[in-house]
């Protein structure tokens, strides 16, 4: 049985042609799905019965399912979604001044191992495929949601299954409506996938985790860095093909007393100058048994300011949906008592 939700635009043609159909049916079949958000072969009411009882035979829409939601009193939104072999994960919708943004999750778990996030601490299970990461935006827009941006900040790590995710960035651009303008796509710094993705993905923005000025604090904090030290990351992200009007996005979480003094926004202040960019500040979103504490307000206000005062800008997210838990991780933690927190969201 083939999931119809796996094949690409060309292979769905090449599947209607293999069953002696037009290939205007694949067109048909794509609106249903990713326009209508219709969950069944059957529910594609514009196919004849008989077609529909040929497509059944031979194929099948997958779908993953709502387990668990929570609302904020800020409006966000948690969700956590069940998967077909049993694996859960999770999305947070957040509306803020007439747009909606979606983070989406890459992976089930993660292994970044960034140790600020508690996805990172649990370890990696496996890649989402295609069809996984789309119907997270099919499933809420069927439920009535509806979704202007998209953050790839979710579980995992993009890069790490950069073809799954292209293919599901092409989706979202051709077949769901979505501009690659509104989508972002956040990464540790696999220096390979950012040097890949402008050849492969359509035009979406970057962002890149950052989180220290120096090999030596970021060593301690992500162990990607070994790998992909801070300056070939840096004159990676230097040659990166950036369409105009648009900046990468450094993430920079907080960590009191390890990455929060004056002299470290000093130091990232000068690694970056010199790229198109903007600076989001994130308070740590502390977690039980979580080694770090975020910095006080005085403190992060300190540090926003060596940075507007050298030129860039700088913001200080927002933390949301704290009343519910909305960091990632922390909704499958509760039920599963393994996961808890998420740095980059
Ligand atoms: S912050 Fe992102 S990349 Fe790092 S461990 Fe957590 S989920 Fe993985």
């Amino acid at each position: 049985m083939v999931d119809l939700k796996t094949l690409n635009p060309n292979q769905l043609v090449e599947f209607f042609e293999s069953l002696n159909h037009d290939k205007f049916r694949a067109r048909q079949l794509m609106h249903w799905i990713y326009q209508r958000n219709e969950s069944s072969i059957d529910g594609i009411t514009e196919f004849s019965v008989s077609l529909r009882q040929q497509l059944a035979k031979r194929a099948y829409i997958s779908n993953i399912e709502l387990i668990d939601s929570r609302t904020s009193k800020d409006a966000t939104e948690k969700f956590l979604f069940g998967l077909s072999d049993g694996e859960a994960i999770e999305g947070v919708l957040m509306p803020d001044s007439g747009k909606s943004t979606l983070c989406v999750s890459t992976q089930v778990g993660c292994a970044m191992g960034c140790r600020f996030c508690r996805t990172g601490s649990t370890g990696f299970k496996r890649n989402l495929n295609v069809a996984e990461i789309v119907d997270q935006i099919i499933l809420l827009r069927r439920m009535g949601r509806s979704i202007t941006n998209v953050v790839l900040m979710g579980m995992g790590e993009p890069l790490a299954n950069i073809k799954e995710v292209s293919d599901a960035l092409r989706r979202m651009t051709t077949l769901m409506g979505i501009s690659p303008k509104r989508i972002t796509l956040s990464t540790v710094g696999l220096v390979e996938g950012i040097e890949e993705l402008p050849l492969i993905a359509p035009p979406v923005n970057l962002a890149v985790s950052l989180n220290a000025p120096t090999n030596e604090i970021r060593n301690k904090i992500m162990p990607i860095n070994r790998r992909y030290p801070i300056e070939q990351l840096i004159e990676t992200l230097r040659a990166y093909p950036i369409k105009r009007g648009r900046r990468i996005t450094f993430e920079y979480v907080l960590l009191r007393g390890v990455n929060d003094s004056e002299e470290s926004a000093r130091m990232l202040s000068s690694i970056v100058r010199g790229i198109p960019c903007k600076i989001n500040l994130i308070p740590f979103n502390a977690f039980e048994d979580s080694p770090f504490e975020s910095p006080g307000h005085e403190q992060i206000l300190r540090f926003q300011e060596v940075l507007i005062d050298r030129g860039y800008s700088v913001f200080i997210r927002k933390s949301r949906g704290q009343d519910i838990a909305a960091a990632c991780g922390q909704l499958r933690g509760n039920r599963t008592g393994t996961y808890g927190n998420r740095g980059k969201v």
